[in-house]
């Protein structure tokens, strides 16, 4: 009898201590990657960014502290970094030839793989809410432009003026990249945000937001709103968001083919990411990606000379850096 007693006593005590003990959370950003040096960034400048990432990381943080959704995180975290004018996406996205801008955005949800994405939207202040709402509002994965702008309207989105998301600093680099292009034929302009969490629930989302490459023509879609090439997650494995030239990630099925790594050859989330940025430099494309996986192991690859990236977790760890 007494031993029964101490069995049960056993066993109510270990299942008070799991109930008490705080689930695992994790969260993993990005603010694009690029050609960026130490000595091409004023420490000011440096400042700056890590800033605006650290805010982002807060934000996403209290949402999953306090119970939140890994969907939940991720839009928060991406609508502060579309918000500030220091990245690509938003207010702050680059411009197109034509001198206007063009967003595109995506979320997943790796838990019912769940997708919703927009391209070319003109208009909206926050494209990863409208990625959001495509996904949970309506019977489709992917909107683009005018009908996008519908839907949002719909939905009851305020519309902004295309030169709400005007900067300095975009007119500028478009009007460089201009002039170059007239005189060698290049585009190598890119930067975008996205994030990718894992909640107390144990499960993954992941979003990817925005202004595509500086100069683009003719209505071009990149990656970023295209699930499997930009934006992927699932529980299974892990939640992956891109940021690079956008043609290569889109050939390559970027982020579904490290998700498929990871699912049918069991390698782990970080040496699927480097595998698949080998891919990505075998084809001659630059950039990388942020991924985590549903022990909220992380992972930040890039073949670039820097990446603003950082991580959070609910262990305190919180990590943020810009360069290799
Ligand atoms: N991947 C984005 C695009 O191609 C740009 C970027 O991440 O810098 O549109």
């Amino acid at each position: 009898m007494k031993k029964i007693v101490a069995i049960f006593h056993l066993l109510l005590v270990s299942s008070l201590l799991i109930a008490q003990t705080p689930k695992k959370y994790a969260l993993v950003l990005h603010g694009g990657a690029g050609v960026m040096s130490e000595k091409s960034m004023t420490p000011v400048m440096q400042k700056e960014y890590l800033t605006v990432l650290n805010k982002a990381l807060q934000v996403g943080d209290s949402v999953l502290s306090a119970g939140g959704t890994s969907m939940d995180a991720v839009e928060k975290t991406i609508m502060i970094m579309e918000d500030s004018p220091l990245f690509n996406a938003g207010k702050g996205a680059v411009f197109t030839h034509e001198g206007t801008v063009e967003l595109d955005a995506s979320v997943m949800d790796g838990k019912t793989l769940g997708a919703g994405a927009v391209a070319g939207i003109k208009d909206i202040k926050n494209p990863i809410r409208l990625a959001r709402t495509v996904m949970e509002k309506s019977e489709h994965v992917l909107l683009t432009g005018s009908g996008a702008s519908q839907f949002a309207i719909e939905q009851g989105f305020k519309q902004v003026p295309n030169s709400y998301f005007y900067t300095d600093k975009r007119l500028q680099q478009l009007q460089e990249l201009l002039k170059k292009e007239r005189e060698a034929g290049i585009n190598d302009k890119h930067g975008t945000v996205g994030c990718v969490a894992l909640d107390t629930y144990g499960n993954i989302a992941a979003g990817t937001s925005t202004g595509g490459m500086t100069n683009k023509k003719y209505g071009r879609v990149g990656d970023s709103p295209i699930i499997g090439a930009g934006t992927y997650a699932n529980n299974l494995t892990g939640g992956f968001s891109c940021t690079g030239h956008g043609e290569y990630y889109i050939r390559l099925g970027f982020s579904r083919d490290i998700s498929a790594m990871m699912e049918y050859m069991h390698i782990d989330v970080q040496k699927a990411c480097q595998a698949e940025i080998e891919k990505l430099t075998q084809l001659g494309g630059t950039g990388g990606v942020i991924g985590l996986d549903k022990m909220g192991n992380i992972a930040m690859e890039f073949n670039t000379s820097g990446m603003f990236r950082g991580y959070i977790k609910s262990t305190g760890e919180k990590f943020t850096a810009i360069f290799k």
